[in-house]
């Protein structure tokens, strides 16, 4: 690449979206973009200040990534392009990188460094992985529709022919009171169906700025309210993230609900005490991330990149018993309940109600250590 202004070449790596990081032949840092900082995360400092030290000094808390450039200076075969996930780090949720390894050659061929190119693919796993849910939901939504409407009418006149069972019996006879157990069973049969019903129409949010702190606190207060919490509640929210658009009630039911499983989890099975309850709300740029551009010294806003959106996100933790693997794929299925008096409504109905709103429900659970939801939303345009 022939480029006739140093400067430029300099805006340009601080301009590109994917990440990138060079080091010549004795391990030196020779570039690291800004993107490359934001992708990896938790590295303190700003990455001019970086160049000419070390590269495993600047990158030891992302071995990850100090092996991959090691593996390129040494000549070691390594796939030149792959995808690796790099473990959270303070802030940094877990992330998936696609890479690309580089050797730096000079025109005689001879190698005077290695440098990587990355990309954050967890967004696009994340589309996929949601994608995916949806589309098992839907089928399975469809499926349950149909049956509850088959159903519908034969359970209508049963209740019909019990009620009119029950006048002509006595009064306290052995067959009035068994009349009255099959009314009572055919009203939870009914009862199911209605909730299968409400659960498979589809849900039609009203998008307003809704102000996201106010709305955890709510949830909290309802989910307390519903069942009694002696442990710790703690909250974090960020001072400076943007109302999320969407339809308030609907995101009060789904946040509740998973506040509601939270305490329940924490209830059931304590593994600590107090028991800790923590809600947090951050806010991230997502993806096409566009680092500000320097020119002349003077820092610009990027050209809007008609990627680049911001969102919202709600954390939930509890300190649980988490949940354990093998059912993890399963939580979010309408019906599926662990609990002897759960319905196995409330995760299916948040997701449904999330995604309705463009937004995605992340889990992250080890067992024995809890268990974090994390709910991401599109942040309200135009807000703070
Ligand atoms: P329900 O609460 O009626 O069981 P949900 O759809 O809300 O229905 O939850 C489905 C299942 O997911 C629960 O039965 C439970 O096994 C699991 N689950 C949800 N949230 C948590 C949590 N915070 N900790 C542990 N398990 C959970």
């Amino acid at each position: 690449m022939a480029i006739r202004d140093p400067a430029l070449a300099e805006w340009l790596l601080d301009s590109l979206s994917s990440g990138l990081v060079a080091i010549d032949a004795s391990g030196v840092l020779t570039g690291f973009n800004p993107a490359a900082k934001h992708i990896l995360g938790g590295l303190a400092g700003e990455p001019h200040d970086w160049l000419g030290s070390d590269f495993r000094a600047v990158l030891a808390g992302r071995p990850e990534v100090v092996a991959l450039l090691e593996d390129a200076l040494d000549g070691r075969p390594r796939p030149s392009r792959a995808e690796i996930v790099l473990p959270g780090r303070g802030a940094t949720p877990e992330t998936t990188i696609g890479f690309t390894l580089l050797s730096i050659c000079d025109p005689h061929g001879a190698v005077r460094g290695a440098a990587i190119q990355f990309r954050d693919l967890s967004a696009y796993e994340r589309v996929g992985e949601q994608m995916r849910l949806r589309d098992r939901l839907a089928a399975l939504g469809e499926m349950a529709a149909g049956l509850a409407h088959e159903l519908r009418n034969p359970l209508a006149g049963m209740e019909v022919m019990a009620g009119l069972l029950k006048r002509r019996l006595d009064e306290g006879s052995e067959a009035h009171a068994l009349v009255l157990d099959l009314l009572a069973q055919l009203r939870v049969v009914a009862g199911t169906l209605d909730q299968t019903l409400d659960f498979v129409r589809p849900v039609a949010p009203e998008p307003e700025a809704v102000d996201v702190a106010a709305l955890l606190d709510l949830a909290a207060d309802r989910a307390c309210a519903r069942i009694d919490f002696p442990g710790k509640v703690e909250r974090e929210y960020a001072a400076d993230a943007p109302a999320a658009a969407g339809d308030a009630e609907q995101l009060l039911t789904a946040v509740t609900d998973l506040v509601v499983n939270a305490l329940e989890a924490m209830d059931e099975a304590p593994t600590r005490w107090p028991p800790r309850l923590s809600l947090g709300l951050q806010w991230e740029r997502r993806p096409g991330h566009q680092p500000p551009v320097r020119v002349a010294g003077r820092s610009l806003r990027a050209a809007a990149d008609p990627q680049e959106r911001r969102e919202v996100v709600i954390s939930i933790a509890d300190s649980g018993p988490g949940i354990p693997s093998e059912i993890r794929d399963r939580i979010f299925y309408p019906f599926f309940t662990t609990k002897d008096a759960g319905s196995g409504v409330g995760l299916a109905k948040a997701q449904k109600i999330v995604s309705s709103h463009g937004g995605s429900i992340e889990l992250e659970s080890r067992e024995g250590e809890g268990a974090l939801f994390r709910i991401r939303l599109p942040a309200a345009e135009g807000s703070t």
